[in-house]
């Protein structure tokens, strides 16, 4: 029988490819978004992997959710902590909403995906999770304190957590990506692009969303069972952390 792997924000961006690329290798995929219904269903129409909604900073939500996918596909073998999202603003301008929008979607979002079903991950003794971070939470990011800080917290909850159950057959690691051409850096206007981000990138280009998706593929191999809390910094050479 094929693993179970759940991707969170897995309907769209990085997360859908890395849901499309966990099916490519013969995991049964389940792809949790937010709200997007349109992408969401286009996705699942495109690549039959199914979709849940809920929200990853609501608790009581979250292990609701991954109690119906467990139902629908088995226990989860591989967790992809991929959704986030950006509340961009200099520190002294920046809301207490902002702030706590970030921190709930891309932080408290590891208690609420990990927690229920790190038991069962101990119980089998095999798991894999993978955390997408970013490039600025290695390094920070002017006007991204809120996300630079969400970014870098998971980094230590992944060696903390790794640490914890290494023993137990279940690996945690991190990917941290560059900029990688997804909708929302594309939205940027092609000159800001051209004359101040690709210069930054020693590769001379943005990443692609599906050299995101292969890593993730193989730190969920059985092979990446001696990588745990471990970060790889996938950015074209822009900072060598
Ligand atoms: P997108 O904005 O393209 O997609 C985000 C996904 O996460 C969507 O599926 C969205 O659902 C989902 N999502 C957002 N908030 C929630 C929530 N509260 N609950 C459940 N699902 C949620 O993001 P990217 O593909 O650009 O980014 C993916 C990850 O990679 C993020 O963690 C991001 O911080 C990180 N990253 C991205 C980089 C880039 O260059 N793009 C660079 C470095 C890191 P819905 O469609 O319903 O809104």
């Amino acid at each position: 029988m094929s693993r179970v792997a759940v991707v969170t924000g897995g309907t769209r961006g990085i997360g859908a490819a890395i849901s499309k690329g966990l099916k490519e290798a013969g995991y049964s995929v389940a792809a949790t978004y937010a709200g997007n219904d349109e992408k969401a269903n286009a996705f699942k129409e495109e690549t039959g992997i199914p979709v849940y909604k809920f929200d990853v900073a609501d608790a009581a939500a979250c292990e609701a959710g991954l109690k119906q996918i467990e139902g629908d596909l088995g226990p989860v073998d591989v967790l992809v902590n991929n959704a986030g999202i950006t509340r961009d603003r200099m520190f002294h301008k920046m809301t207490f909403e902002q702030w706590s929008d970030v921190m709930r979607t891309n932080l408290d979002s590891m208690f609420t995906m990990t927690r229920p079903l790190i038991e069962g991950m101990q119980a089998r003794k095999f798991g894999r999770i993978i955390i997408i971070s970013s490039i600025n939470g290695q390094k920070g990011q002017m006007g991204q304190a809120n996300y630079s800080a969400a970014k870098a917290g998971v980094i230590g909850f992944a060696k903390a957590l790794a640490q914890e159950n290494a023993s137990k057959g279940i690996t945690v690691n991190v990917i941290a990506p560059g900029y990688i051409g997804t909708e929302m850096v594309m939205a940027v206007p092609k000159e800001v692009l051209d004359t101040k981000i690709i210069p930054q990138i020693p590769v001379g280009r943005l990443g692609e969303a599906e050299e995101i998706a292969r890593c993730v593929t193989f730190l969920a191999s059985d092979g990446a069972g001696f990588i745990t809390g471990s970060t790889l910094s996938v950015n074209g050479g822009q900072y060598m952390a």
